[in-house]
């Protein structure tokens, strides 16, 4: 008789949980609430535009071949995508631009014109990053932070030896200041804490290793947006028989004895020796679980940031734009205080416009342009998002027409605007926080769930909240480190 396993839930973490317990020999369902699969990484249409609706940068793709090598098939038949040559275009309201080559070399001689940086400087920078991705990202990303196993080993023993050069005592904009000298420069590398929701100020300088993602290993933009992401990984769970049920939200997960069996739903029991749940953890131990309580560990983290998105339709195109573009407020330290300290959102903050048009030419009506135009924000904590969204939307215009000469409003045909209450209700997260919890103190890595259940056998959790942490590829690696962790 065929295993059977339940994954609750069709966001990235989800549709690779289920691909990888399919392939260890499980018979999968998924649940999931919505009509759609993705969570964050789904897509909707204004018109002739399309949008992505959720994550924009696309980060170590290999790691979404690797789930269709694990199915014996080729990739390349099935998901496709490109590098970007530019990794952001960077502007400030003074009139600076700075273009963010993907390329280290090429980056840092830019940064050697543009701002005067010394070259070495940045070269040492980056490989300060990439000496602690090579010898924690085994321990804190590819594998169960909650296992004697991942810390008992030699690796640890020398990563532990190692560990004052991982700047854990100072913050990411402290570590930034040592290592970079134009202030323009540091707003640009301090950024990189928005990765994963947290503040440049109280995140550590640990979190270096994040740009090393993209500065070593490259953006990549898929072909047709991405959603494709999602619906090729879907089809690909389908080709395996992985059942997906949608507009079926779980209600609970049954557990007795120590031990899950199942979950229910739309009233009825559907019982399973194994349960991945993909739903955001705290909500998950509010809704489905009960009672059991939050561990306290888990109950102290504060969610992570969140965003206020303006989905533009726009019927002109700006040669100056590419997929990626940065508009950044003049106070950093302030704009962090405003959304940290005091939960709302600076009169001038930083903007940034993703435009997938420029690379999936189908994403816009010829001449137009699909603009993603995203302002990182506080949780919902209760904020009057009406009000707080008809000030952010003048401050933002008036942000970018100082930097493209003209209004621009009156070339939005299509509008559709999404504040941290809407992410909440659309993809079921706590708070509408993008990535989880933040990583705003130097115990994060240590205090985000496990990915599984010590009071629960048979029960795991996957997704953008529990280890190792937000963002897709550590979404994909919570996937893995659960099929790692399942029983064959
Ligand atoms: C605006 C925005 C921008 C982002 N930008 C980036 C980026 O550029 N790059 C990047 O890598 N990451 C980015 N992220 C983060 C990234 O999107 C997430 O970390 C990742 O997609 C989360 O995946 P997940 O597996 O946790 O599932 P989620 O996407 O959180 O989906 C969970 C799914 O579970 C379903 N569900 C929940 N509870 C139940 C239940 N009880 N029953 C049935 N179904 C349920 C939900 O409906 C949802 O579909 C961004 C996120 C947002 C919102």
């Amino acid at each position: 008789m065929q295993k059977k396993a339940i994954v609750i839930g069709a966001g990235i973490g989800g549709i690779a949980a289920a691909i990888r317990l399919r392939k260890k020999g499980y018979d999968v369902c998924v649940f999931e609430g919505n009509a759609y699969p993705g969570g964050k990484l789904s897509q909707f249409s204004l018109g002739d535009y399309r949008f992505d609706a959720g994550p924009s940068l696309f980060t170590m793709p290999n790691l979404v071949d690797e789930l269709f090598v694990l199915c014996g098939e080729n990739p390349r038949d099935h998901f496709n995508y490109s590098k970007k040559e530019v990794a952001c275009n960077y502007f400030w309201d003074d009139g600076q631009s700075f273009t963010a080559w993907g390329n280290q070399d090429q980056f840092a001689k830019e940064a050697a014109r543009v701002f005067g940086e010394s070259e070495s400087g940045l070269r040492s920078y980056f490989k300060k990053a990439k000496f602690k991705y090579d010898h924690l990202s085994k321990i804190f990303l590819e594998n169960s932070l909650h296992k004697i196993r991942t810390l008992l080993n030699l690796r640890t023993l020398k990563a532990l030896f190692y560990s004052f050069r991982y700047d854990i005592f100072s913050s990411l904009h402290q570590t930034n200041t040592t290592l970079i000298r134009h202030p323009k420069l540091v707003q640009l590398f301090d950024r990189y804490a928005t990765y994963n929701g947290s503040d440049p100020n109280q995140t550590p300088g640990l979190m270096t290793l994040i740009q090393h993602l993209e500065s070593h290993f490259g953006t990549f933009i898929p072909e047709g947006g991405m959603y494709q992401i999602t619906q090729s990984l879907v089809a690909l769970a389908k080709r395996n028989q992985v059942a997906f049920v949608y507009n079926t939200e779980v209600e609970k997960i049954l557990v007795a004895y120590n031990w899950v069996k199942g979950v229910v739903a739309q009233g009825k029991v559907f019982e399973a020796p194994l349960v991945v749940c993909n739903m955001d953890i705290t909500l998950a131990y509010q809704k489905l679980l009960p009672e059991l309580k939050i561990p306290r560990a888990q109950r102290l983290e504060a969610p992570s940031s969140a965003a206020v998105i303006f989905y533009w339709g726009i019927k002109k195109s700006y040669p100056q734009l590419d997929l990626h573009n940065i508009l950044f407020s003049k106070d950093y330290k302030k704009e962090f205080d405003a959304i940290f300290k005091l939960q709302t959102i600076d009169d001038d903050p930083t903007i940034y416009i993703n435009i997938t048009s420029k690379n999936v030419a189908e994403d816009a009506p010829s001449g137009g342009e699909n603009w993603f135009v995203m302002i990182n924000t506080p949780h919902d904590s209760g904020q009057d998002w009406l009000e707080l969204v008809k000030v952010l939307r003048k401050n933002c215009i008036r942000k970018i027409n100082n930097l493209l000469k003209e209004d621009i409003e009156k070339y939005i045909e299509e509008e559709e605007i999404r504040t941290p209450k809407d992410i909440s209700r659309l993809t079921r997260s706590n708070k509408g926080a993008l990535y989880g919890t933040s990583s705003n103190n130097l115990f994060a890595a240590f205090l985000r769930h496990p990915n599984f259940s010590s009071r629960a056998k048979g029960l795991y959790f996957c997704g953008g909240s529990v280890h190792p942490g937000g963002g897709i590829p550590l979404c994909l690696w919570s996937a893995k480190i659960v099929s790692d962790l399942a029983k064959s």
